[in-house]
């Protein structure tokens, strides 16, 4: 039986940072994706991703994020490509809109450089936004893109480079703890481990039946449209956003790496669903209407023909913040998941998360926000 260190299951977003920071300090790990890597089914395609300093979410994630930055500029100088394009970020609102209150609110606590910019202003400034008051942006020039397949494959080419092995097509089955360790089953074979790390994805409540309830996969839609004016959805002209309007959030992207300029709504039509494998994955004209009603209203010059379509999976928790945290019955093994539509951008610090977790059972980052137990206390409330 084949023994390792640190067995990842998952190689996705979170799991490729992980095997690549575990593989860089010498600990001998194994990662395992029950899909090809990359693939289409799973949380982290669909070519980019947004990330942001003035976190309307909760001003909590913007250390992490300063350190995200640190790493992912790290990998770029590593693997010698370009995965973060800043175009700036806007998040769009009205003034006592969480995505517009919360970034103005992050982007004070932590002294982040921003401006907000009515309508007008930010038409001329970047002519393909065509947004009407009482909207208010609050810009943050540090925003911009990571190239998310690109981001994996960086990872995962840093692991396999300082010695990890990782192996597509093979997925776990189970695993059982064992005096001095965990054996893992998967649909090739069986291995050793001193510790275990689950970052499955929407996968995750299927292999920790404590987390039902706590990780909920949800259908999501992408849509890229023709713009008219072209010269406005350029990376150089238009910045990634967030919108919170009267039909919903929504986020967008200008023009990147296949034709056409991107949106997609938050909780698209909340169809939330049980078996990942079993996702409907087509887009139907229900899921394009709209979308591009919204664009049509607020991006006009953006309103041309639809490029392309594409499915991809949320994992939302009841509160939106993540779980990073050891498994409630096995302190070897430890979950990452529910990263509720706004993990990507923090794939490299959290592989570092993780691999503090697996080699020390501890990391200097301050991870309580993302304690499991937060909702069991919860129920027991
Ligand atoms: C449409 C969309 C837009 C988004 N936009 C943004 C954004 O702009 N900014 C942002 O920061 N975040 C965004 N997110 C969220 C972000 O993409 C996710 O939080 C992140 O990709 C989650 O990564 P993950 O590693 O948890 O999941 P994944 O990348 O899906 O990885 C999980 C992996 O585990 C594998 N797996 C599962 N079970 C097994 C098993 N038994 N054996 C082996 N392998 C297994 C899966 O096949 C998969 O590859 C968006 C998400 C979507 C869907």
């Amino acid at each position: 039986m084949e023994a390792y260190d640190v067995i990842v299951v998952g190689v996705g977003g979170m799991g490729s940072a992980t095997v690549a920071h575990l593989a860089r300090r010498g600990v001998l790990v194994l990662g395992l994706e029950q899909y090809d890597i990359p693939h289409d089914r799973g949380s982290s395609h669909g070519l980019s991703r947004i990330i942001r300093l003035a976190y309307f979410e909760h001003p909590a994630y913007v250390p992490l994020l300063h350190r995200a930055y640190e790493l992912w500029w790290a990998l770029e100088r590593e693997v010698q490509e370009r995965l973060l394009i800043m175009t700036g970020s806007l998040d769009i609102g009205t003034a006592d809109s969480t995505v517009f209150g919360g970034a103005l609110k992050a982007a004070r606590l932590h002294h982040l450089v921003h401006e907000v910019l009515e309508p007008e202003a930010l038409r001329r400034r970047f002519p393909g936004y065509g947004l009407q008051a009482p909207l208010l942006g609050l810009y943050q020039p540090q925003g911009g893109l990571l190239a998310a397949e690109r981001c994996l494959v960086a990872h995962v080419n840093t692991a396999l480079r300082h010695g990890a092995h990782i192996h597509g097509r093979e997925a776990l089955q189970g695993w059982e703890s064992r005096g001095d360790g965990i054996v893992v089953r998967t649909s090739r074979g069986t291995y050793r481990a001193q510790r275990l790390v689950l970052t499955a994805g929407a996968w995750t409540h299927r292999l920790v039946t404590q987390c039902k309830g706590m990780l909920q996969p949800e259908r999501q839609v992408m849509i890229w449209m023709q713009p008219r004016v072209p010269a406005h959805f350029q990376i150089d002209a238009f910045p990634v956003f967030n919108m919170a309007v009267e039909e919903g959030t929504f986020y967008g992207f200008p023009i990147y790496s296949i034709p056409g300029f991107k949106c997609a709504r938050w909780h698209h039509l909340e169809q939330a669903i049980d078996d990942p494998a079993r996702l409907d994955r087509d887009c139907h004209p229900e899921d394009e209407a709209i979308l591009r009603a919204f664009v049509r209203r607020y991006f006009p010059d953006g309103d041309g023909p639809t490029l392309s379509m594409h499915t991809c999976l949320f994992t939302n928790t009841p509160d939106t913040h993540f779980v990073i945290d050891a498994h409630p019955d096995d302190p070897n093994v430890f979950i990452a998941g529910g990263f509720s539509g706004h993990g990507f951008k923090f794939c490299s610090v959290v592989g570092e998360i993780l691999a503090d977790l697996a080699q020390d059972g501890s990391t200097r980052h301050d991870i309580s926000l993302f304690r499991a137990t937060r909702f069991h206390q919860e129920v027991r409330a």
